[in-house]
């Protein structure tokens, strides 16, 4: 049986790159970063608990992607670079087998995205993945939530909904063509983190944040720190192609309310429209404007003859009564 320590050394403990803020990794009491001059250290924290963020039995190298993907999507959603990332893993057992590819798909993204395991803690008990990212963005270049203005355009990157229609199909409740199951599965599992997006932002967008609970809910977050409302326009929303096969209502709902997209969903002036779409361009992704920000709060969403869809937010509450 390997001890704890064997498991650290075994699977998470690599060299530190020479040209990285990491000083110190995996291997001492704390690791220590040394974050550019002049920025602001970036920090964010999930967890995913099987049974909760995850079905039981889950593909372990996908979850180690997914676990490293949602967290680098918070850095992204603020506009920062990633530093280092700490694992804190309890595990039911030593199971060798496991670690090996969850490790695989917690590093390919790691090695892709640029960032380090810096330390963690590595005990046994009920599977949970929980991740801590440090990233770093120059002094007051962070995308807030707080700083939309009325009448910016709203944006979002990629395409919405498919993550949801993934988890229709593997909770049974939807079939689809081998093709489509297949996108969505992959959008459901393997989210991109839109970091290069965020970084390109900087100075452009006045407020960001990424789509974990689905957008009605997400960009509410935005226009309550903003004290603002918007409109958006139902007919503008990108729909992911696999989604493309259900009908309107369906992928309207799963754009709106889908959740897991982990597409960013920011605000910027009009003005900025063409250096908005260069920026994605220089960062590789689709951006699409769906709607408008304004004065009056509250979210309406329209249809394509102007009238308001009634949307709810059904954002993913952990507390919240079924
Ligand atoms: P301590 O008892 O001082 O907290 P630990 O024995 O928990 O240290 O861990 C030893 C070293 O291994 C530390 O540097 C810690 O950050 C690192 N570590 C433990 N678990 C993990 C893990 N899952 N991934 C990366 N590093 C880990
Ligand atoms: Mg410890």
């Amino acid at each position: 049986m390997p001890s704890e320590f064997d498991l650290i050394a075994r699977y998470f403990t690599r060299p530190t790159r020479s040209s990285s803020a990491v000083q110190l990794g995996v291997g001492d009491d704390c690791a220590l970063i040394a974050p550019p001059a002049n920025e602001s250290l970036a920090i964010s924290t999930d967890m995913l608990v099987e049974g909760r963020h995850f079905l039981p039995g889950a593909d372990p190298e996908s979850l180690g992607h997914k676990s490293l993907a949602v967290n680098l999507s918070d850095l992204a959603a603020m506009g920062a670079r990633p530093l280092g990332f700490s694992l804190a893993l309890a595990l039911p057992s030593a199971d060798e087998a496991w670690l090996v590819s969850f490790a695989r798909g917690l590093f390919a993204l790691a090695d892709n995205e640029q960032i380090e395991l810096i330390g963690g803690d590595t005990t046994r008990g009920p599977l949970n993945v929980c991740i801590t990212v440090f990233g770093s963005v120059p002094i007051d270049r962070a995308l807030r939530r707080d700083g939309a203005r009325a009448s910016d355009d709203v944006w979002v990157s990629g395409s919405l909904g498919e993550a949801r229609l993934g988890l229709e199909v593997l909770t049974g409740h939807l079939k689809l063509s081998a093709d489509d199951t297949a996108t969505a599965l992959q959008r459901l599992h393997r989210p991109i983190p839109r970091v290069s997006l965020g970084i390109a932002l900087r100075g452009l967008a006045s407020a960001a944040i990424d789509i974990s609970d689905g957008l009605i809910g997400d960009l509410g977050h935005i226009l309550e720190r903003s004290a603002l409302g918007a409109t958006i326009e139902a007919d503008l929303l990108p729909i992911g192609s696999a989604l493309r096969s259900q009908d309107h209502q369906t992928q309207h709902e799963f754009a709106l309310n889908g959740g897991d997209d982990y597409e960013l969903c920011f605000c910027a002036p009009p003005a900025q429209r063409e250096n908005v779409i260069a920026a994605a361009q220089q960062a590789g992704v689709a951006v699409t404007r769906i709607g408008q920000v304004t004065e009056i709060p509250g979210l309406r969403v329209l249809d394509h003859a102007g009238n308001s869809l009634q949307v709810h937010s059904k954002s993913f509450d952990h507390f919240s009564k079924p």
